[in-house]
């Protein structure tokens, strides 16, 4: 019975994806979603609607599937605790728990031996936003340690004003020194404890925080390139990891490389693999899951993807005619809201 079942966190478009790709090699999937309309729902073979924390629609959930994966890292600890005591999660409770939070994410990185990111300081109440902004001079970034994404809890500071800033619960966040980076890199990594792969480096524009282009292959040199490689693998090794792991990058002008953050999950910088690579994130990640199987990717055609944000929806009709599009089938448009992406082969 439920042999081979696959239990999803997350209905979004990462969970959607999942889907399809379990779905190309006759795996099922049980999708955990905390709202009634998400992009995976046509998608799975079965869904459970419930809030996060709702301890009988978990055990239905933990029940319901053989393995278990997640779409983003956002997830109270206690559900993910509950998953890993029963079965088996990809990647562990453990993993995900440091990236989930900034400020043990920044220590786990700045003790691993050749890794670094950008200098930060944990942030607990006013007074200490506005002494550690001065040591800034405020050129900073202040952001909750838990629960953001796509830009949300952040806010960039750039003037000793910090007068709007009063309102906010000051707990838990933490400071970042803004990088002035020359560019952004990201390297996906699949592995289990006998293999890994990676996905090569691709590069990242964000406007207000928000990922809008990756360009498959990043316009850097080799030498840069292997060293972004070899950082995402010494990181996945420390983590001792089984799953997916994207390592976000700065560059800076001096061509050092700063490790931003990590997602403990199929990437949106990784779609590219979908369209121009033999086995995407997606695939190897189910095929390791269910099949133990990991497979070195090929990329064949070069490309970028650009994401569809907000109102930049109305037009995907259009778009679709010309691209390789996949829409996200969400029902409200809001702003900085991903709706769907398309590949650029030009
Ligand atoms: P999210 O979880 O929202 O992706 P990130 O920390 O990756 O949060 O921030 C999103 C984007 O904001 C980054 O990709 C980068 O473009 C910009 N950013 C974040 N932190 C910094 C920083 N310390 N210096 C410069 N830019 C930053
Ligand atoms: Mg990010």
């Amino acid at each position: 019975m439920n042999k081979n079942i696959l239990g999803i966190i997350g209905g979004g478009q990462l969970g959607m994806f999942i889907c399809m790709a379990a779905k190309k090699i006759g795996v099922k999937t049980v999708v955990y979603s905390n709202e009634e309309d998400f992009s995976a729902k046509a998608f799975c073979d079965r869904y459970i609607i419930g809030k996060l924390d709702n301890i009988k629609k978990i055990n239905e959930f933990i029940d319901s599937a053989d393995f278990f994966t997640i779409e983003t890292e956002n997830i109270p600890k206690e559900f993910l605790r509950k998953i890993q005591k029963k079965k088996k999660l990809f990647p562990s409770n453990e993993v995900v728990e440091i990236a989930q939070n900034r400020l043990r994410e920044k220590q786990f990185l700045n003790n691993i031996k050749g890794i670094k990111t950008a200098p930060y300081f944990s942030i607990n109440n006013f007074n200490e936003l506005q002494n550690k902004a001065k040591e800034f001079k405020y050129d900073c970034i202040l952001k909750t340690q838990e629960f953001g994404y796509d830009g949300k809890g952040q806010y960039f500071i750039k003037d000793s004003n910090l007068n709007k800033l009063k309102t906010l619960n000051l707990k838990n966040f933490i400071l970042e020194k803004k990088i002035d980076f020359e560019l952004e890199l990201s390297v996906i990594i699949i592995g289990n404890l006998k293999k890994t792969i990676y996905y090569p480096p691709v590069e990242n524009l964000h406007e207000e925080s928000i990922l809008r282009q990756t360009i498959y292959p990043a316009r850097i040199n080799e030498k840069l390139s292997n060293a972004a490689i070899s950082m995402a693998l010494t990181i996945s090794k420390e983590l001792r990891l089984e799953g997916v792991l994207a390592v976000e990058m700065f560059v800076t002008k001096d061509q050092e490389i700063l490790i931003n953050e990590l997602a403990p999950r199929p990437h949106n910088s990784g779609h590219w693999t979908m369209d121009s690579s033999n086995f995407s994130q997606f695939d190897n990640l189910v095929n390791m899951i269910i099949k133990d199987e990991l497979k070195i990717p090929e990329a064949f055609r070069n490309c970028k993807m650009i994401n569809i944000i907000g109102n930049d929806y109305q037009k995907f009709k259009e778009i679709e005619k010309t691209f390789v599009s996949y829409d996200y089938f969400k029902k409200d448009i809001r702003p900085n809201r991903k709706m769907g992406h398309y590949i650029d082969f030009g």
